[in-house]
């Protein structure tokens, strides 16, 4: 008998056997498929992690958090000095018109929470990132403590971690279904039969299926990421260039990540997709997706000609809001879930691990009402 099994070792998953470790509970991930692959949403070497943030400004303490328990994974993890840190801090330039979504909402999250931005014309910008180009009546908004996170290092060290707190991981196992009652629950899995006392459901683009009658309706849509060689007038490399995201006036928003190495830069479109089941996910290049990406970096790059070189195909599971869904099951107070996590969870991966945990230990966090179930039923 666990005390907590965990469904899915992917992003969230892998952080939740981690706070669970941490914890002293005698814990079993489950994952379909192997340690930190590359069929779910925590792949394709990098998430963008940044506080200003212009989903919802309720975000932001989260956000504050998470920075905190990346170090100390970090802190961790890289035991020695050739081992890549989970966390660059590169700074994030988010750039729009005045009164785009991305503009609006960095601001807004900045003056509720006290955030200290550098604002830049399209010119100053310009200046200070020559390979960049930037419309004259956009700004730009850049937080110099924040960064990109190695998505699949991340996800390897929260298991790795756990691993070390005694966790058991069973890879390469599909949990079929699994059943509740007041005290404990059972899940049965290809690989046999697991109990424990209590159920984390964390699985992603599969959650749908994991979570049978609760009125949540979640969306996959194939993401598509694109790593370029570009020809520069001006050659840049890492950590002189930041994470850039920029919402265009046609209110489609890309975004763009340094080159870490010879794949080249990722670009990819954080707008728009097409509905896909994850079971039977085209990874394919799709077309379209790569005439937009082509025209994003033809309007804002100062370059000669890019070359794609590598292409992942990942998945955003939609929430009818766009915001994470993280609470118990309606009908089993032993069982949680996080879900719907929108296609910007990554950074929060600690966070939610942990709030999980303490959700199933009788804990509770305001903070995180917003992220309830019950918002749908209002
Ligand atoms: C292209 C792309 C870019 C993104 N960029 C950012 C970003 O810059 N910043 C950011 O914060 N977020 C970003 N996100 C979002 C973020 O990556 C996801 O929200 C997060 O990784 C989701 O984690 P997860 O644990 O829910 O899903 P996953 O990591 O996919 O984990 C779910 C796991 O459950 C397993 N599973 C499912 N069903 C079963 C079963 N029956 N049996 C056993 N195992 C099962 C799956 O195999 C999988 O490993 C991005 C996402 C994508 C796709």
């Amino acid at each position: 008998m666990y005390d907590l099994i965990v469904i899915g070792c992917g992003g969230i998953g892998s952080a939740t056997l981690h706070q669970a470790a941490l914890k002293g509970w005698n814990v079993l991930g489950i994952e379909q498929f192997g340690l930190a692959h590359n069929k779910g949403s925590s792949h394709g070497q990098t998430r963008i992690i940044r506080k200003a943030y212009f989903e919802h400004p309720s975000y932001v303490p989260l956000a504050e958090e998470a920075f905190d328990r990346w170090d100390f994974l970090n802190k961790r993890h890289r035991t020695r000095p050739d081992i890549h840190p989970l966390f660059e801090q590169t700074g994030v330039l988010q750039i729009g018109l005045p009164d785009s979504e991305v503009i609006v909402g960095v601001r807004k999250s900045c003056e509720l929470h006290g955030l200290q931005l550098e604002e830049f014309s399209a010119d100053q910008i310009m200046q200070r990132l020559p390979l960049l180009k930037v419309e004259s009546d956009h700004v730009g908004l850049f937080e110099p403590e924040a960064g990109f996170l190695r998505v699949e290092h991340c996800v390897a060290a929260h298991l790795a971690q756990a691993k070390k707190r005694g966790a058991k991981f069973a890879g390469e196992t599909r949990v079929q279904s699994w059943t509740a009652n007041a005290d404990s629950v059972r899940v049965v899995t290809d690989g046999g039969n697991f109990d424990a006392r209590r159920l984390a459901i964390c699985a992603g683009a599969w959650s749908g299926g994991h979570l049978g009658d609760v009125p949540l309706e979640l969306k996959v849509i194939a993401k598509q990421q694109n790593w370029y060689q570009i020809d520069r007038v001006e050659q840049k490399l890492v950590n002189d260039f930041p994470v850039v995201f920029i919402e265009q006036a046609d209110g489609e928003q890309f975004y763009c990540l340094p080159e870490l190495d010879s794949m080249g830069m990722k670009v990819a479109r954080h707008t728009g997709g097409r509905v896909v089941d994850a079971d039977t996910l085209d990874r394919n290049v799709d077309d379209d997706d790569l005439q937009r990406n082509g025209d994003f970096l033809e309007r804002h790059f100062v370059h000669r000609k890019h070359r794609l070189v590598h292409h992942h195909t990942c998945m955003y599971t939609m929430s009818p809001d766009g915001h994470f869904v993280v609470d118990f099951h309606p009908a089993h107070r032993n069982v949680a879930f996080a879900a719907g996590l929108s296609g910007h969870g990554f950074k929060f991966a600690p966070v939610l691990g942990h709030r999980i945990v303490e959700m199933l230990d009788g804990g509770s966090d305001p903070s995180m009402d917003f992220l309830s179930l019950k918002r749908f039923s209002k």
